[in-house]
């Protein structure tokens, strides 16, 4: 068993900056939980706080029951996989990884058997003679994780270990890690800003920003039901589209602007009771933005008459960046769309994937 549990943890730095606050969240025995925001929100802090790097201000952290706050890193029964591996230059590849066990003085015919079988599940066995420096980025990568997984540790924490690897190589180990992690049924902490990995790798995803956690829940979850603007414009490439409209009602409940009229579905009416003749943001992802002649039951409830900026063809499907009286919005769409830049076009929208924020605190009122 390892479950980790942060209790209104919070950090302030000794200059006075208040980097974490309150943050709530559980990482279940085997979980993937992985921690994702933009650059500076506090995700590396939270990392090493429960590895014991960083002094906790305020709130408790617990693993397995046990409260942790005062428990020096090395008795924390934790491995640490950094982002610049922090392989050591002079040794081999087989005194990386047995570098850990040495210090707590196991066995050498057990340093050995661990070494070796870890060495055979990150295929990297031919590899153990060699120093650092006579590695490619992805083996250093394999010899940085080999050395956590050695340590049979109760709970694995990774702070970007895959930002140094080329795009083709971090898609590939984003699977293996995953499948390792399956395997050696390991409870994962996992620092990103890429909503991607994030996406494809968690059981759980802790959404920060400013210090904050914004969101807790799986990556079904965070994309279809955003808590707040913050989510909705972070998860999903490219981002969620942003309208200001009003709230009216006339036969049924639209959303209106210069250009701009959506009717909303029934089964939302009733969350907006307190904002008819409000100003509110309306909320529609690329893709859920149709060429008005593929989409079936295109209507005046949900046909936007729109002006093409740029057509971008991806191959697989086209990005059209569109406007609206002044807003804009951009669409993915089927590579079959005939749409040019310059001339007005037609969309439809997917009213079942709409949202809509209130405009003052930025909550997502569906
Ligand atoms: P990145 O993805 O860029 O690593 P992050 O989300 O991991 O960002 P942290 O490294 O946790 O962010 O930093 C959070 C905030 O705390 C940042 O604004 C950073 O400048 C600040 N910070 C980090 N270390 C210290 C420190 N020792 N003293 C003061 N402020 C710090």
């Amino acid at each position: 068993m390892a479950q980790v549990i942060l209790d209104k943890v919070n950090k302030v730095y000794p200059n006075g900056f208040h980097a974490v606050k309150d943050a709530d969240f559980v990482i279940e025995d085997k979980e993937f939980l992985v921690l994702l925001g933009p650059s500076g929100c506090g995700k590396t802090t939270t990392l090493r706080m429960i590895a014991g790097l960083e002094d906790i201000t305020e709130g408790t952290i617990k693993i397995d029951q046990k409260v942790v706050n005062d428990v020096e890193p090395k008795d924390r029964d934790i491995a640490m996989v950094f982002q610049n591996y922090a392989l050591y230059p002079h040794m081999t590849v087989y005194d990386n990884m047995a570098f850990g066990l040495k210090l707590r003085k196991t066995p050498k015919d057990e340093i050995e058997r661990r070494v070796r079988n870890a060495a055979k599940i990150l295929g990297i066995d031919h590899l153990l003679d060699r120093k650092p420096k006579q590695l490619s980025g992805g083996q250093r990568q394999r010899v940085a994780l080999g050395r956590a997984i050695v340590r049979d540790p109760k709970v694995f924490l990774f702070d970007e270990p895959l930002s140094n690897l080329d795009a083709k190589l971090r898609v590939q180990m984003r699977a293996e890690l995953k499948k390792l992690q399956k395997r050696l049924e390991a409870t994962v902490a996992y620092v990103t800003h890429d909503q991607v990995e994030a996406m494809t790798m968690a059981d759980k995803i802790v959404i920060m920003n400013e210090g904050v956690i914004q969101q807790v829940g799986g990556a079904f979850d965070v994309y279809n039901n955003p808590a707040n603007i913050f989510v909705a414009g972070f998860i999903g490439t490219p981002p969620m589209n942003f309208l200001n409209v009003k709230v009216t009602r006339d036969n049924g409940i639209w959303f209106k602007a210069e250009g701009i009229s959506i009717k909303v579905p029934e089964d939302k009416v009733s969350l907006l009771e307190n904002y008819i003749d409000k100003d509110i943001i309306f909320g529609v992802r690329p893709e859920d933005i149709y060429d008005k002649n593929f989409f079936e039951g295109a209507d005046e409830s949900n046909i936007l008459n729109t002006m093409v900026d740029v057509v971008e063809p991806l191959g697989s499907e086209t990005l059209l960046h569109l406007t609206i009286n002044g807003q804009s919005m951009t669409a993915k769409v089927s590579p079959q769309t005939r749409a040019e830049s310059g001339q007005n076009f037609e969309v439809a929208i997917d009213l079942k994937m709409i949202h809509a924020f209130d405009k003052e605190t930025e909550q997502a009122i569906f």
